[in-house]
C-alpha cells in the first residue's frame, strides 16, 4: 500500500482501494459514483442491482512514470419498468466501452502522437503497438465532420504520390476558410477525375455556396471536376504551376546551350557563366551587379537564350503585376502573339497549355488567390511520409494529417 492516496481526475469514480505492484505500478479499485443505469429496451432509469458483471482492468494515465491500472467490478442493474425485467451492465462515461484505456489516457496518446509515429509513442510511452493505434482511430476522425465547418471560402486541390517511382498517386483536397483557418478536407484515394467530383458532390449544399475559389494545377480531372461542381469562374489555376511550365522549356534550353558554349568557348569564358540557372531563374531586379554582368556575357553568347529569357521575364512580370482579369487577358494575349512572331520556339507547347486552360490562369487574376496553402500542407505531408513511410491506407493518412495540423488545438 502506498502511503498516501492518490487522487483520481475521474469524477464519476470513487476509489475503494489502491496498491503498488513489485514493479511499482499501481491499481485503483474503483467503483462507480452513478447509482443506476439506463436499461438498455426501454430507456428508463433502473437502480435496482441484479448482480456484478466481470472485473475489468482499464490502464489509465501513468503517476510517477509508472502504469496506473483502474480495476472496476461492472454492476448489473435490472428494470422494473420492463415486463420481462432486462438486465444492463452499467455504462461509464471516462472509457469507450470494452476499451483497455480511459479515454484520458487515448486523449494523452492522441497528443503524442502529433508529429510522431505510432511505433515512437507505443516506445515511449510503454504502451502496446495496437494501444496506440486504437487511441488514435479512436480519436481522429476518419472522415471529414461538415458540422466544424462555418465557411470554405477556399479550396485547394493537389496529388502526392505516395511512394517515389510508384505512380501512386493520392490526392490531397484542403480548405481555407474566410479567417485563413487551414484544414484538410479530404485525402482520395486516386486522381480519377470521378473520384474527385464525387468528394467535390459531397460538400453539403449550404458550404459548397461559400466556395470562392478553387486553387489547382493545369491536370483536367481537377479543374474539369470543380468546374463542373462549381462552375467556371472559380477554378484557379496556380500561378506557380504555370511558371513551372514555361520555367521547363528555358532550362532545357540552357542545358543545350550550355553544353554548345563549354565545346565553343575557352575555359576562362565559359567559366563567367557559372551558377547560370539561378541567374535565370531570378528576376532581373534581384540580381547583383556581378550577377547582371555574368548574364550579359550568356546573351551575348546565346542570342536564342537572351530571347527565351526576355520572353519568360517578360511573362512573370505580368503575373507579378496586379492587372485585373481583363488587363491581364489583354497582356497574356499580346505575350503569346510577340513569343509566337519571335524566333523562340521553346515556348510552343506551352502556349497550346496556356490557351487551353487560359480562363483558370486568369481567374487567378481577380483574387490573386493561390493554392501556396496548399504548399505549405505539402511540407507538413512530406514530413508524415517520411516519418510514417508505411501510411497507405487514405483514411489512416487522413488522420494523421488532421492530428498533425489540428492536434494542439484539440488536445491541448
Ligand atoms: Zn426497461
Amino acid at each position: 500500500m502506498s502511503p498516501f492516496q492518490l487522487p483520481l481526475d475521474i469524477k464519476s469514480l470513487e476509489i475503494v482501494s489502491q496498491s503498488v505492484d513489485s514493479k511499482g505500478n499501481y491499481t485503483l479499485e474503483v467503483k462507480s459514483t452513478a447509482k443506476g443505469t439506463h436499461c438498455k429496451k426501454c430507456g428508463k432509469w433502473s437502480e435496482k442491482v441484479y448482480g456484478f458483471g466481470d472485473k475489468i482492468t482499464v490502464r489509465h494515465l501513468s503517476v510517477f512514470d509508472k502504469a496506473v491500472y483502474l480495476k472496476i467490478r461492472v454492476i448489473r442493474y435490472q428494470c422494473e419498468s420492463c415486463d420481462d425485467g432486462p438486465k444492463t451492465s452499467e455504462k461509464y462515461d471516462w472509457m469507450e466501452q470494452k476499451s483497455k484505456t480511459t479515454k484520458g489516457l487515448d486523449e494523452y496518446i492522441s497528443r503524442q502522437l502529433i508529429n510522431s509515429t505510432i511505433t515512437d509513442v507505443s516506445k515511449k510511452e510503454r504502451l502496446p503497438y495496437r494501444v496506440v493505434e486504437s487511441a488514435l482511430h479512436k480519436n481522429a476522425e476518419k472522415a471529414v465532420r461538415w458540422s466544424n465547418y462555418k465557411d470554405l471560402t477556399t479550396l485547394g486541390i493537389d496529388e502526392i504520390s505516395l511512394r517515389k517511382g510508384h505512380n501512386e498517386y493520392v490526392v490531397i483536397v484542403s480548405a481555407k476558410d474566410k479567417n485563413g483557418a487551414l484544414s484538410v478536407i479530404a485525402v482520395l484515394p486516386n486522381r480519377l477525375k470521378e473520384t474527385t467530383k464525387e468528394f467535390l458532390e459531397s460538400i453539403p449544399d449550404h458550404l459548397k455556396k461559400t466556395v470562392k475559389s478553387v486553387c489547382t494545377d493545369m491536370y483536367d480531372g481537377f479543374g474539369k471536376s470543380a468546374e463542373e461542381v462549381f462552375g467556371k469562374r472559380v477554378v484557379v489555376i496556380d500561378r506557380f504551376h504555370v511558371s513551372k511550365l514555361y520555367r521547363e522549356p528555358l532550362d532545357a534550353l540552357r542545358i543545350r546551350e550550355m553544353k554548345r558554349l563549354k565545346k565553343e568557348l575557352d575555359a576562362l569564358e565559359y567559366a563567367k557563366l557559372d551558377g547560370m540557372m539561378w541567374i535565370l531563374r531570378r528576376n532581373y531586379e534581384c540580381l547583383s551587379a556581378c550577377e547582371k554582368e555574368q548574364l550579359s556575357v550568356l546573351y551575348k553568347h546565346s542570342p536564342k537564350l537572351k530571347e527565351a529569357h526576355k520572353h519568360a521575364l517578360k511573362l512573370t512580370n505580368i503575373f507579378n503585376t496586379h492587372h485585373n482579369r481583363k488587363k491581364a487577358f489583354t497582356k497574356i494575349t499580346r505575350w503569346i502573339a510577340q513569343v509566337q512572331k519571335s524566333t523562340a520556339t521553346c515556348f510552343n507547347g506551352f502556349i497550346k497549355t496556356l490557351q487551353k486552360h487560359k480562363s483558370g490562369i486568369l481567374n487567378y487574376f481577380k483574387e490573386r488567390k493561390n493554392s501556396g496553402f496548399v504548399e505549405g500542407l505539402n511540407n507538413k505531408i512530406k514530413l508524415l511520409k517520411r516519418r510514417c513511410y508505411s501510411i497507405e491506407k487514405v483514411t489512416t493518412l487522413f488522420q494523421r494529417l488532421v492530428l498533425d495540423l489540428k492536434g494542439y488545438k484539440r488536445f491541448a
